[in-house]
C-alpha cells in the first residue's frame, strides 16, 4: 500500500471507526494510528505500511543483521512533515528513526521496535549559490557530487555514491577530498535540524549544539538540510594504479605504505590509498590483497607512489584515469557496485582507527582471516578494509573545536565480516571473527584507547570508543544530551548516554 498522506488518512480512519475491524487492526488503529498522523503531513508527504513496494524499498538495508523494526514508514516532503511525525510519535510513545541511504549498519539500531522510519529519500535537493550549497537531509553522495561537478564545484562527501551526505557528515564523514578540506562535517556551516521535541531549529556555530553536530550528530535530531562549504574544482583529471598481492607480501605491502604513503602521518595531500582482502579463489587459494593508490590532478599516477609497490612484485596491476566522478567505479563504490546493493547480508564491521601499520599485527590478522574464512566457510565473503586518505585539512581543525574525536589517527581498519543470515550459530561465530581481528589490531597499537570510527561501529563499543576518553568530551554530549533529547528519543546510532 503507496498512498499520499491524505487518501490514507481517510481510508484508516473509516476502518478504525468500525469497531469490529478495529479490534483485530488494534495495532494499526490505536498505537500506529496511521490516519491521525496521515492527517498532520503535506500533501506530498508518503506513508509505507508493511507490505507495499515502497515498504519494501525503503525499509531495505546494506546489512540485514541487527535492524530497525519498523511498522510505518514516513517519507517527509517539505521539513514541517518531519517535525510533525516527531510530535505525533512523542505524543503516541512511539519511538523513530531517520534513514537515508540505510547504510547505517550498527547494531545498536535494533534498539527500535515497533517503530517509525522517517525516509529521507524526498528531502534530496541540492541547491547551490556561489561557495555555498543547501542540501536536503536526505540527500545522497552521488546526487551531491554530480550536481556539485555540473557546476564546476566540490565538496568533501562519503567516497560511496549510495550512502547519505548526512549520515556519514553527522559522525565526521571521511572522504577524497578531506587533505584538501577536513571532514564531510567539517564543511557545515548551518543546518536545520528537527530537536526531539518537534521543534525545527536553524543552527550554526553560534549554538551550543554545533559542537556535536560534528561527530556526534546523529544522536541531537533529523537534519533537514544542511549548508556546507563548496569549491570550485581546481583538479578535474584523476588517476589509480591497482595491485594485487598474494601472501607472501603482507609484511612488505604495510610496510611500504608505512614508509612510502603514510610518511609519518603526513601522507601526500593529492594521494588516497585504498584496500582490502578477501578470498577469490580464482585467483589463489589464500586470500588476495587489493590495492589503489588513487591521485588527484594527474592523469597517470605519479611513479614515486607506486614503484615501491611494483618492487614489491605484485600479482596483478591495472591503471586508469578520468575524473573524479570516475573514482568510485574504479574502486567498486558506484551504484552498481557490491557495497550499494542491499541484498539481504548481514554485513557487520570492527573497526580500529590506528597511526600506522604494525606489520607484525597485519600478517597475524591476515592469518587469521585465512584460517577462519577456509574453516567457516558461511564467513567466506568478508574482507578486511585498509583506508588511508590524506591527513591535512582534518588535522588542520583544532581537535577540540568538534565532537568527532580522532583527528589524530592516521588510518581506517575495519574488517567486514559478511553472511547470509541463517539463524544464531553463524551470528556468534561471525561476531567472534570480527572481534578477534580488531583485537590484535588494538593489541598492535601498544595503545590503552580503542578509537572505533562512529560510522563504521559494530555497536558493541563504548561512548569512549567512539566519541573520545576526554572526560570533557563525555560530559560536554552529556550535557547536551540532558538539554536537546532528555528523554533519549535519537538514541539508536551509538547512543551518547
Ligand atoms: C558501502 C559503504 C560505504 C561507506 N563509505 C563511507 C565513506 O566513504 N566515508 C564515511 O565516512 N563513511 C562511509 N561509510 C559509513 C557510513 O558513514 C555509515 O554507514 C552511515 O551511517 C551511512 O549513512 P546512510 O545515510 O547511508 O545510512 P542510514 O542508515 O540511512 O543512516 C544512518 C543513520 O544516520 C542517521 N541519519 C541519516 N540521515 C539523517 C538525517 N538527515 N538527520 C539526522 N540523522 C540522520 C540516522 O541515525 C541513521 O540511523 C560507508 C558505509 C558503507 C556501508
Amino acid at each position: 500500500m503507496e498512498v499520499v498522506a491524505a487518501v490514507l488518512a481517510w481510508s484508516i480512519s473509516a476502518v478504525c471507526q468500525n469497531n469490529a475491524a478495529a479490534q483485530w487492526l488494534s495495532p494499526l488503529c490505536t498505537r500506529n494510528n496511521s490516519a491521525a498522523l496521515a492527517n498532520r503531513l503535506s500533501s506530498g508527504a508518503l506513508i509505507y505500511s508493511p507490505g507495499s513496494d515502497g515498504f519494501i524499498q525503503a525499509t531495505s538495508r546494506w546489512s540485514a543483521y541487527e535492524t530497525p523494526g519498523i511498522d510505518l514508514v514516513v517519507v517527509p516532503s517539505v521539513e514541517d512533515d518531519v517535525a510533525q511525525t516527531i510530535k505525533y510519535a512523542n505524543q503516541n510513545n512511539i519511538p523513530y528513526i531517520a534513514v537515508s541511504g540505510g547504510h547505517g549498519a550498527i547494531i545498536t539500531e535494533s534498539r527500535m521496535q515497533n517503530g517509525i522510519e522517517i525516509w529521507m529519500n524526498q528531502l534530496n535537493t541540492v541547491e547551490i549559490d556561489e561557495d555555498i550549497a543547501r542540501i536536503g537531509g536526505g540527500a545522497l553522495s552521488k546526487a551531491v557530487s554530480h550536481s556539485l561537478w555540473d557546476a564546476g564545484k566540490q565538496t568533501v562527501t562519503g567516497g560511496c555514491e549510495c550512502t547519505s551526505l548526512l549520515g556519514p557528515g553527522l559522525g565526521g564523514g571521511h572522504g577524497l577530498l578531506q587533505g584538501r578540506h577536513g571532514l564531510v562535517s567539517d564543511q557545515f556551516i548551518s543546518m536545520n535540524v528537527v530537536l526531539a521535541s518537534g521543534e525545527i531549529k536553524t543552527i550554526d556555530k553560534t549554538s551550543d549544539l554545533w559542537w556535536a553536530m560534528q561527530g556526534a550528530g546523529h544522536n541531537f535530531g533529523i537534519v533537514t538540510s544542511v549548508s556546507v562549504k563548496v569549491y570550485d574544482v581546481q583538479y578535474s583529471d584523476w588517476a589509480y594504479e591497482v595491485f594485487t598481492f598474494k601472501s607472501d607480501k603482507v609484511e612488505g605491502l604495510y610496510d611500504n605504505l608505512n614508509v612510502h604513503l603514510l610518511n609519518n602521518g603526513s601522507p601526500p595531500l593529492n594521494i588516497v590509498n585504498y584496500g582490502f582482502f578477501m578470498n577469490d579463489p580464482e585467483l589463489d587459494p589464500k586470500p588476495i590483497i587489493y590495492l589503489w593508490v588513487i591521485q588527484e590532478g594527474a592523469t597517470s599516477v605519479d611513479s614515486i607512489y607506486t614503484k615501491p609497490f611494483h618492487d614489491l612484485g605484485p600479482a596483478t596491476t591495472d591503471i586508469g584515469s578520468g575524473t573524479y566522478l570516475d573514482v568510485p567505479r574504479w574502486v567498486g563504490w558506484d551504484n552498481d557496485a557490491a557495497p550499494c546493493q542491499h541484498v539481504g547480508l548481514a554485513n557487520t564491521r570492527f573497526p580500529i582507527d590506528i597511526q600506522s601499520y604494525n606489520v607484525q599485527s597485519m600478517r597475524k590478522a591476515y592469518d587469521l582471516f585465512t584460517d577462519v574464512t577456509k574453516k567457516t566457510p558461511e564467513l567466506n565473503g568478508s574482507f578486511f578494509l585498509f583506508e588511508g586518505y590524506p591527513l591535512q585539512g582534518v588535522k588542520a581543525i583544532p581537535s577540540e573545536s568538534t565532537a568527532y574525536a580522532f583527528r589524530e589517527d592516521n588510518l581506517l581498519i575495519s574488517p567486514v565480516v559478511s553472511w547470509v543470515p541463517s539463524g544464531s550459530d553463524v551470528a556468534q561465530k561471525a561476531t567472534d571473527f570480527g572481534k578477534r581481528l580488531r583485537q590484535i589490531l588494538y593489541e598492535g597499537t601498544g595503545k590503552s584507547e580503542l578509537h572505533s570510527y562512529v560510522n563504521y561501529a559494530f555497536g558493541d563499543e563504548t561512548p569512549q570508543n567512539w566519541y573520545g576518553y576526554e572526560q570533557h568530551r563525555q560530559q560536554r554530549l552529556l550535557r547536551l544530551k540532558n538539554k536537546y533529547d532528555p528523554d533519549r528519543k535519537f538514541s539508536f546510532y551509538a547512543p551518547v548516554a
